[in-house]
C-alpha cells in the first residue's frame, strides 16, 4: 500500500463525462489498497474563461481579484471530483487551497508555496477518506487568497507530495508520457521511459510544456517521485508514463541527447557600437532587469577598435518594453551606435546529460543546421544543453533535422 498523489490536468477534467472517468480511474487505485490525494485543474478552457471574462471589466486587473476570480476553477473541479467519487460508493472530500491550508507568499499570479499543513490531510487519509485539494491556489499570510501561475496544479502535486512524503507524485495529462520532443513537430519522436531530474528540468524551462517549471523546481529540491502518464489509458495498462529519476546510473537508456525543446517566444535585441570598458553589461541589462524584464541568452562579442556589438533575448511580451529601454535610456547613456531588434525568433535546445561525457555534440548540431541551411543567430551552451536562436521560419525544420541527426527516434544502444 503507498500513498500516491495523484494530478489530473484540464483536459482529463474536462467534462461531466471525464469527470467521471477520473473517478473511475481513482477508484481503480483505491481498490489496490492505496492512499489518495487528488489534485485537480480547472476544467479545460476555465481559467481562460474566468481571466478573459476579469479583461473584459477591467483590461489591467489587480493581482489580487484577479486571483479571486482565476481560483474558482479548481473550486468548481475539487467539488465535482468529490461529488462523482460519492456516486461510485468512495469515500471523498474537497478541500480549496485555503482550507488545507496552502500558505503561500503574496505574489499575486505567480505565488509561491512556503508552507503546508497537513493535518486535515492525514486526518481525513486515516479515516479512509480520498481528499480532493483544489490544484494552482493558496492564501497568503494576510489570508488574501493567491495563485500559483498558470500551469500550477503540478506545483500543488508535487508540493503535497513532498509535504506528506508521498511515495509518487503521478502526473495524468493528456500525453502519455515526456518525448523526445513535441509528436507535433515530429511524429517520429518516441515516448522516454524515463528521464533524468535535470534534464526534465532543462527541458522544462527551454519550452517543454510537459510539466510546470516550477513543479519540476520543487521535486528536484524534495526529491519527489515524479511520474507523468496519461489519463486516457485503460486502467489496467501497462504504460507506466514516464518516470522522472534522480540518479544518472539509474537511467537505463545511455543517450547523449534526451531531448529536444523549443520556444517560439524569443525576441532579439541587440545595441551596436558600444565602447569596451568595464560597466557595459551593467549599464545594458541593468536598466532591463530594474523594468522586471527576464533576459535569456546574452552575447557580447570581443571589440574591433575599442567597439563591439551586444546583444540578448527576451521573451517576446517584453519586447517593445525592452526596445523603448534601450533607445531612450541604454543609447544615449553608453553613447551606442544604434539599437536593433526583431521579435521574429525562436530557440532551439538540445538537452541531455550525455553531453558532460561526450565531446562534439555541439559540433553535430551545428554541422545538422549547416546542411539544413538555418543560419544560427545566438548561441548559448550549459553542461547539459546547447541552446540555438534561429528566425522563427526555421524552427521546425531545425528540430526536425536535429532529431533525425541525433537518431532519437530510436533507442539507445
Ligand atoms: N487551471 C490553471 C491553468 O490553467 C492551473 C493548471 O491547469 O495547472 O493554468
Ligand atoms: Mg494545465
Amino acid at each position: 500500500m503507498a500513498l500516491i498523489v495523484q494530478k489530473y490536468g484540464g483536459t482529463s477534467m474536462g467534462s461531466p463525462e471525464r469527470i467521471r472517468e477520473v473517478a473511475r480511474r481513482i477508484a481503480h487505485y483505491h481498490q489496490q489498497g492505496h492512499k489518495l490525494i487528488v489534485v485537480p485543474s480547472a476544467m479545460s478552457g476555465e481559467t481562460n474563461r474566468l481571466i478573459g471574462l476579469a479583461k473584459e471589466l477591467n483590461p489591467e486587473p489587480d493581482g489580487r481579484e484577479l486571483d479571486v476570480i482565476a481560483s474558482t476553477g479548481e473550486q468548481v473541479s475539487v467539488g465535482l471530483l468529490a461529488l462523482a467519487l460519492h456516486k461510485l460508493g468512495l469515500k471523498a472530500k474537497s478541500y480549496t487551497g485555503w482550507q488545507v491550508k496552502i500558505q503561500t507568499d503574496s505574489a499575486f499570479t505567480k505565488a509561491r508555496i512556503m508552507a503546508i499543513d497537513d493535518a486535515n490531510i492525514r486526518r481525513d487519509l486515516n479515516e479512509g477518506f480520498i481528499v480532493v485539494v483544489a490544484g494552482f491556489q493558496g492564501i497568503d499570510e494576510n489570508g488574501n487568497i493567491t495563485t500559483l501561475g498558470r500551469g500550477g496544479s503540478d506545483t500543488t502535486g508535487v508540493a503535497l507530495a513532498a509535504a506528506l512524503k508521498a511515495d509518487e507524485c503521478q502526473i495524468f495529462t493528456d500525453v502519455d508520457g515526456v518525448y523526445t520532443t513535441d509528436p507535433r513537430v515530429v511524429p517520429e519522436a518516441r515516448k522516454l521511459e524515463k528521464i533524468t531530474f535535470e534534464e526534465m528540468f532543462e527541458l522544462a524551462s527551454l519550452g517543454s510544456k510537459v510539466l510546470q517549471i516550477r513543479s519540476v523546481e520543487f521535486a528536484g529540491k524534495y526529491k519527489v517521485k515524479l511520474r507523468v502518464l496519461s489519463s486516457f489509458t485503460e486502467f489496467d495498462s501497462n504504460d507506466m508514463g514516464t518516470l522522472i529519476t534522480y540518479e544518472e546510473e539509474e537511467s537505463m537508456e545511455q543517450a547523449i541527447i534526451s531531448g529536444i525543446a523549443f520556444t517560439r517566444d524569443e525576441a532579439k535585441l541587440t545595441v551596436t557600437g558600444v565602447p569596451d570598458r568595464p560597466g557595459i553589461a551593467y549599464a545594458i541589462l541593468g536598466p532591463i532587469a530594474e523594468a522586471n524584464i527576464d533576459v535569456d541568452v546574452i552575447i557580447q562579442n570581443t571589440s574591433v577598435d575599442g567597439l563591439t556589438d551586444f546583444s540578448f533575448t527576451v521573451h517576446r511580451n517584453d519586447f517593445n518594453k525592452a526596445l523603448a529601454i534601450l533607445n531612450d535610456k541604454v543609447k544615449p547613456a553608453v553613447s551606442a551606435r544604434d539599437v536593433r531588434g526583431d521579435n521574429k525568433s525562436a530557440k532551439v535546445s538540445i538537452v541531455g546529460i550525455g553531453m558532460r561525457s561526450h565531446a562534439g555534440v555541439a559540433a553535430k548540431m551545428f554541422e545538422c543546421l549547416a546542411r539544413e541551411n538555418v543560419n544560427i543567430q545566438m548561441i548559448a551552451t550549459s553542461e547539459i544543453k546547447t541552446s540555438v536562436v534561429v528566425d522563427e521560419k526555421y524552427m521546425e525544420l531545425a528540430v526536425r533535422a536535429l532529431h533525425q541527426a541525433f537518431e532519437l527516434d530510436k533507442l539507445p544502444a
